[in-house]
């Protein structure tokens, strides 16, 4: 495939051409564009992102505090070390993308400000249509692509998810959702309410606490947290033997990952066990008076919900200091003043954060049409979390819920890159995924099994999403130790896939 400029189109914009789209400049999109021209040379490519720069997630989020949950060693590339502690501020984060952006010279490649509005397939030309708008300017502007590679994420970029409570515009104060946090909001001396305990809310507290005159930070349920140092042992003793930077690398991920397959199997085989382990990290800060079991003990066992990491337990230490605090309750209303709980109690605030989450977001919010049809995502079926149903030429990313999304983003590209690489070497122009004569009594399921894994954006969102069958070929097993092995296993002339 090669990049040729396309026919002229009805409509008046000029076209472009490439083989492949990228959809997202995040860490999905930026590792796409690198194993591209890794291991599809000569594949032209792409990358549209409605924001001013790269990053996603890193972007998006400037709350204070905002750093990642997952290890670095993990979280980062396969193919580009990372050299620091393994908790990384969201700057660290984007530098570190930033360096292979230029390292690999990207840059040319992507296009920022481009907000993808509509994609069409046509099966006559067997190509799809993408139509974007230029932020900057408003303009119009159409490419066509081979293949369509969606890295776009799996929410919202443009807005948090608040509830609506009654009484919100009755309340004095400032309400703020931390995706769209201002960056003038003068909080210092201020009476702050945190709502949510997920990973948002133990990152922001600690970063904030020291200069507010208190943080409260309000839960319905608690939340599991684990804490440790933010620094890997094995990795400083192997730069201190002036060990190469890329076998560390190597090193630390095999023992991360390593070490939480054993701690994500002793969830499922001990529970009890692994939830009083947490525990016990938590009362390490607080004492043996503090009411742990109230405030930190979660009604579902651990890892059905994604575990926050407190690096050098710095949230805890900001309750235990007397800074911050939990309270374990349900908001009745907003009041002038701040909140009425239903348990009778109020709090007075100043400001409000809603930690409450995300707008989950297929397919980046674009309408997608399949040879004139409107594409409904959730009557697909999915064929290993990337590939669907009813849409040909098309990958997506869905990173892992219990493992760093970047381990899932890798092996995804080294699936799509060898597919790619299969249809150029065959002369085919087109591939779907379809279930094979014994997949055909498979019972459907909703995407994910909410008895294993439940948090609110996916449980308020599960109807959009496509289903799955019964059979590991038909899901997304949030197994990175079997899809490891099983992804570059594929068999890519197998029944599921049809070429044309
Ligand atoms: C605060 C926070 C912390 C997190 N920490 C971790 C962590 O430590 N470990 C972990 O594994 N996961 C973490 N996650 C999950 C995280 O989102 C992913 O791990 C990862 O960053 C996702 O990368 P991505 O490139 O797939 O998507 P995103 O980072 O969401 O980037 C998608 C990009 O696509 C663009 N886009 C989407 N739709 C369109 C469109 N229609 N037109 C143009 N552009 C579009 C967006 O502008 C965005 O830049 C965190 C999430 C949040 C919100």
């Amino acid at each position: 495939m090669t990049d040729t400029a396309m026919p002229a189109p009805m409509t008046a914009q000029p076209t472009e051409h490439f083989d492949v789209l990228i959809v997202g400049a995040g860490i999905s999109g930026v590792g796409a564009a690198y194993h591209l021209t890794h291991q599809c040379r000569g594949t032209s490519f792409v990358m549209l992102d409605e924001q001013q720069s790269f990053g996603g997630t890193w972007r998006t989020h400037r709350y204070p505090g905002i750093r990642s949950d997952s290890d670095l060693y993990t979280f980062g590339y396969r193919f580009k070390p990372w050299t620091s502690a393994p908790i990384a501020t969201a700057e660290e984060i984007l530098r570190y993308m930033g360096e292979v952006i230029d390292d690999n010279g990207l840059a040319g490649h992507i296009r920022y400000r481009h907000r993808i509005a509509s994609a069409s397939w046509s099966s006559s030309d067997n190509l799809w249509s993408i139509d974007a708008v230029r932020l900057d300017t408003g303009e119009p502007v159409r490419f066509t692509a081979n293949f369509l590679w969606m890295c776009q994420g799996y929410y919202r970029h443009s807005e948090g998810y608040t509830p609506q409570w009654s009484g919100m515009d009755q309340f004095r104060g400032i309400i703020v959702h931390p995706q769209k946090w201002p960056q003038d909001l003068d909080y210092a001396g201020k009476r702050v309410i945190v709502i949510g305990s997920g990973a948002t809310a133990a990152t922001l507290i600690p970063a904030i606490a020291e200069d507010c005159a208190h943080v409260t930070m309000l839960q319905r349920s608690p939340t599991f947290f684990r804490t440790g140092r933010n620094a890997i042992e094995i990795a400083d003793e192997l730069r201190k033997l002036q060990v190469d930077e890329a076998w560390i690398h190597e090193i630390v991920r095999r023992k991360i990952l390593y070490e939480q397959s054993v701690f994500t199997r002793r969830s499922f085989t001990e529970p009890q066990k692994v939830k009083e382990e947490l525990l016990a990290g938590v009362r390490a800060y607080l004492g043996s008076e503090y009411p742990i079991e109230r405030d930190f003990t979660p009604r579902y066992r651990p890892w059905r919900q994604r575990i926050a990491v407190v690096p050098d337990g710095d949230f805890l230490q900001a309750i235990a200091r007397g800074k911050a605090s939990v309270v374990t309750d349900e908001i009745e209303s907003f009041t002038e003043t701040g909140l009425q709980l239903k348990s009778g109690k109020t709090l007075d605030a100043d400001i409000i954060v809603t930690a409450t989450g995300f707008h989950l977001n297929v397919l980046g919010d674009i309408d997608f049409t399949i040879d004139g049809e409107p594409l409904v995502f959730s009557d697909t079926v999915t064929y290993r979390g990337m590939m669907f149903t009813g849409i040909p030429n098309m990958a997506w990313v869905f990173g892992y819920f219990r493992a760093s999304w970047t381990l899932r983003a890798d092996l995804v590209a080294d699936f799509v890159c060898r597919l790619l690489k299969h249809m150029k070497a065959t002369g085919t122009r087109r591939v779907d995924v379809q279930l094979r004569p014994e997949d055909r009594d498979m019972p459907l399921l909703p995407w994910i099994d909410q008895e294993n894994f439940n948090p609110g954006y996916l449980v308020r969102g599960m109807h959009l999403l496509p289903r799955r069958g019964d059979k590991p070929e038909w899901q997304h097993t949030q197994d990175y130790w079997t899809e490891k092995d099983e992804f570059p296993a594929m068999d890519l002339t197998g029944p599921e896939f049809a070429y044309r």
